[in-house]
C-alpha cells in the first residue's frame, strides 16, 4: 500500500513540475473557452473583461498573452514570448492534435498549419509569429464549416493536373507550367479535383 502511495505521489509531483517548467502547454488549446476563461479568472490573470472592446477579454499567464475575440464563434490568440516554449507547444500540438491542412492564399503570407483537437477546437499557427490561435466549436461555425466549400484553393490549369491546393506555396503547384487559378473547394470539386496530398501532409 505504502509503496503504491509514494509512487503515485512521486508521479503526480513530477507531472506538476513538468507542467510548471513551461508557461503554456497543450491543455490550454484543448480545453473549452469557458474553462480557459475560468482558469484565468480564478488565478486573477485577467486584464480587461468588458463586453464592448475587441478583444473582449484579455489575460496573461506568466509570459503568455491570451486574447479572446468574438468573431465566428469564439477565437482566442496566445502570444508566447519564449521561443523555447513556442517550439515545445508547437511540437505538442503536432503530436496530440489531428493535422488538417496547410493553408496559404498569398505569396507574402506565411503558411498556416491547421489542426483540430479531439473536442473540435481548430488550432492554427505559423512559423513566423510566436502565436497560436484557437477557434472554438459553435453553432455558427459549424454551419459555416458545413460550407467549407467557400475556402479559397488553387489549381494548376494544365490538363494533367488533378489536385487542388490549400497552400499557394505548395511544391506540387511549383511544377505547374500553366496558369494557376484561384477558386473555392465547392467549385473545384465539381470538376473532380481532389485535395493535394502534399497540402494535407504535416511535414
Ligand atoms: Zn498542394
Amino acid at each position: 500500500m505504502k509503496i503504491t502511495f509514494y509512487t503515485t505521489f512521486f508521479l503526480t509531483l513530477h507531472f506538476n513540475l513538468t507542467i510548471l517548467a513551461q508557461d503554456v502547454n497543450y491543455s490550454y488549446f484543448n480545453t473549452s473557452s469557458e474553462n480557459l476563461k475560468k482558469f484565468l479568472l480564478d488565478n486573477q490573470n485577467y486584464m480587461t473583461g468588458g463586453n464592448s472592446e475587441n478583444p473582449y477579454f484579455q489575460g496573461k499567464h506568466k509570459s503568455v498573452y491570451i486574447k479572446f475575440y468574438n468573431t465566428i464563434g469564439i477565437n482566442v490568440t496566445f502570444d508566447i514570448e519564449s521561443t523555447k516554449d513556442y517550439v515545445t507547444v508547437v511540437n505538442e500540438i503536432s503530436e496530440r492534435a489531428n493535422f488538417r491542412y496547410k493553408y496559404c492564399s498569398d505569396y507574402d503570407e506565411p503558411v498556416v498549419y491547421n489542426y483540430e483537437s479531439d473536442g473540435g477546437n481548430k488550432i492554427r499557427y505559423n512559423l513566423e509569429k510566436k502565436q497560436i490561435s484557437v477557434q472554438y466549436p459553435s453553432k455558427l461555425s459549424s454551419i459555416l464549416e458545413s460550407n467549407d466549400g467557400l475556402t479559397t484553393v488553387f489549381v494548376c490549369l494544365s490538363k494533367q493536373a488533378y489536385a487542388y491546393h490549400t497552400n499557394l506555396k505548395c511544391e506540387g503547384l511549383g511544377n505547374c507550367d500553366s496558369d494557376i487559378a484561384k477558386s473555392t473547394i465547392e467549385k473545384v470539386t465539381k470538376y473532380d479535383y481532389k485535395i493535394c496530398e502534399i497540402c494535407t501532409r504535416e511535414e
